[in-house]
């Protein structure tokens, strides 16, 4: 069975040239849900399982069986109307003919493009890292598409900003001890060089988690922000969480638990067995590298001052660190400031962040949530007077730049990761395309012959991109029907609070009819096959998006710890600078300049074969 032997697809077809957004009828069960599921002209046109009325599966006697959940069980009956029909939009191609001649004439252009590709082997002056915390290639793809959709064309053949660059690698995230990996063992790798084990930070596989007796000096491993620093770079962190959230973190502090972010959060057994056992915003405030950071940019004031209260569209966090033992950091940073005699500026809002103020500041800190910053959408709907991730952005980068000595800058998109995690795909393509805008925004500001700029995630989740949706199709709506002859939505989730099935009785249950759920809400919790509180990451390997000096060295399949190799040799810190003494950065080159002239060889002979 598929889709080509549907009966209703010729219709849909013949649609989708003829406007701009097409309502198509897939069939009849689909229109109508579960008012009329004995029909059997489902896209799918399933012979083997007939669904009655009331939405139960028959001739399955030996189904699995459910333990209830109690937000869904039978006696919810729907009552909303039948699917909506925005539901069912379809966006028509930019391109309406596309026979033979528009892709080849696609491919030769992307060809030329190539062919004219030639090696940046400047040093580095600044490096950027932009890291979409759990930006997998899947949340990519479906982010690309949905971009396209809000401009109400059909998605698939859009790029996001990013994806222009001209080198791309994959990078291999497992960490040391798991092979699903946590954003501080990922962080760790991509900006120390070193794998770690799961949720450690900062310090080598030798550390084991929540045991702070086994982090010793040895054990530590020192971050390119900290390279940067000893190198008289300038060095910042941004981040749309709390700036002692694993990810900033790993730039900066050593622990052997992410969660150790504030006093709170640290077992008393351990600040027994560690006496002078330190905090991670007291780290940053106070150690090496962080308190030499020349912008430290996100959430997270409750763990640098705990006399926090809650305000519209920013909560206390209750489940995280709240800080206890009466510091306030926030204070220290400037006292410490001050008394070094440096000029410098502490903000709290996007209007002071924004400020003529902040204009001479050689430092820079700005806190603006109690704990993460809220969504993107969230801050526009509550008008909250936050900063975007590409306010933080060009905010860090200007300050960054005042200096001529170059700079190291992090800038996190942390909440496509929160957004998974509550099973809520479209809130993650929305901060994907908050991301992109940072990654735009940043790249516009410097000169990409003297920058490399780096876009990579830490680790995917995981989310899907179910088939067979039309081309253009919503790729927040529904996709397909399953041969239960009930709906599913294009994106879907394996893992988390998506679980969704309707009891038939004490034992058995089937799939929930999404045909009554409003599917593209930005809170929608597409289904996924196994319950779970918090959907997990995904094991597979993330993409690499490189411009700039060295970009060329993101060409293949990497371990993730190599990211932050290629970052310390193109700027020349770290570990490897030879090349940097000699003066000569192409000598380094040859092989992969020859090496990728045989390729563009090989590509001419091929094209010169395709049309003879
Ligand atoms: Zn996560």
């Amino acid at each position: 069975t598929n889709l080509d032997n549907s009966t209703d697809t010729t219709n849909t077809t013949t649609n989708l040239d003829n406007s701009t957004a097409t309502t198509i009828a897939m069939n009849s069960s689909y229109t109508t849900g579960g008012v009329n599921e004995s029909s059997t002209t489902s896209i799918m046109n399933s012979t083997t399982t007939a669904a009655s009325s009331n939405g139960s599966i028959t001739g399955t006697t030996q189904g699995p069986i459910f333990v209830p959940a109690p937000s869904y069980n039978s006696t919810k009956e729907p009552t909303k109307p039948p699917l909506p029909e925005e539901l069912r939009e379809v966006f028509s191609r930019p391109n309406q003919n596309e026979g033979k001649e528009f892709w080849m004439k696609k491919g030769q252009d992307e060809l030329t493009k190539s062919l004219q590709m030639t090696l940046n082997t400047n040093k580095a002056k600044n490096v950027i890292l932009f890291l979409g915390d759990g930006l997998g290639i899947p949340t990519i793809v479906a982010s690309r598409i949905y971009k396209g959709q809000l401009q109400k064309v059909s998605g698939e053949e859009q790029e996001l900003y990013f994806e222009t660059f001209p080198y791309v690698g994959l990078s291999k995230t497992y960490c040391v001890d798991k092979q699903v990996p946590d954003s501080a063992s990922t962080g760790t790798a991509y900006l120390t060089g070193v794998k770690a084990n799961f949720q450690t930070l900062g310090v080598d596989s030798s550390v084991q988690l929540g045991n702070c007796s086994t982090v010793t000096e040895e054990s530590k491993v020192t971050s390119i922000a900290q390279w940067a620093l000893d190198a008289g770079m300038r060095a910042g962190i941004v981040s749309s969480t709390r700036i002692t959230h694993a990810t900033p973190a790993a730039s900066y502090a050593h622990s052997s638990h992410r969660d150790y972010e504030c006093d709170e959060m640290i077992p008393a057994e351990m600040k027994q067995l560690c006496p002078h056992i330190k905090d991670i915003a007291r780290q940053l405030i106070e150690d090496e590298p962080g308190k030499r950071f020349h912008v430290i940019l996100g959430g997270g004031y409750q763990c640098f001052n705990g006399n926090v209260s809650n305000s519209t569209g920013d909560p206390v966090d209750e489940q995280d660190c709240q800080r206890q033992d009466g510091r306030d950091l926030f204070q220290q940073w400037q006292d410490d400031k001050k008394a070094e005699g440096k000029t410098f500026s502490a903000v709290r809002t996007k209007s002071d962040l924004l400020s003529d103020k902040v204009n001479d500041s050689e430092y820079l800190l700005g806190l603006f949530a109690n704990s993460h910053l809220p969504y993107e959408f969230e801050k526009l709907k509550m008008g909250l007077d936050m900063p975007s991730l590409e306010d933080m952005t060009k905010r860090a980068i200007q300050v960054l730049q005042q200096g001529d000595e170059g700079f190291f800058l992090l800038v996190e998109g942390g909440r496509i990761d929160h957004a998974h995690h509550e099973g809520t795909a479209r809130k993650a393509l929305e901060e994907t395309l908050a991301f992109e805008d940072a990654v735009r925004a940043g790249v516009q500001m410097v000169d990409t012959e003297e920058t490399l700029v780096v876009v990579t995630a830490d680790h995917s989740h995981v989310m899907t991109i179910n088939g067979y949706p039309l081309r253009g199709q919503s790729i927040i709506g529904l996709g397909d029907m399953g041969t239960d002859n009930l709906p599913y939505t294009t994106l879907m989730y394996t893992n988390g609070k998506g679980f969704k099935y309707k009891s038939l009785n004490s034992t058995h249950g089937g799939r929930w009819n999404i045909s009554y759920d409003e599917v593209t809400d930005m809170e929608y919790e597409q289904l996924s096959a196994v319950p779970l509180d918090d959907e997990t990451h995904g094991g597979e390997d993330v993409s690499i998006y490189a411009i700039g000096p060295m970009s060329h060295l993101f060409h293949g399949v990497h371990e993730q710890n190599y990211i932050a190799h290629v970052m310390g040799y193109a700027a020349c810190i770290g570990a490897n600078q030879d090349h940097c003494a000699e003066g000569n950065t192409a000598s380094q080159t040859n092989n992969i300049s020859s090496g990728l002239l045989l390729s563009l060889v090989i590509l001419n002979y091929l094209t010169c074969l395709l049309f003879r």
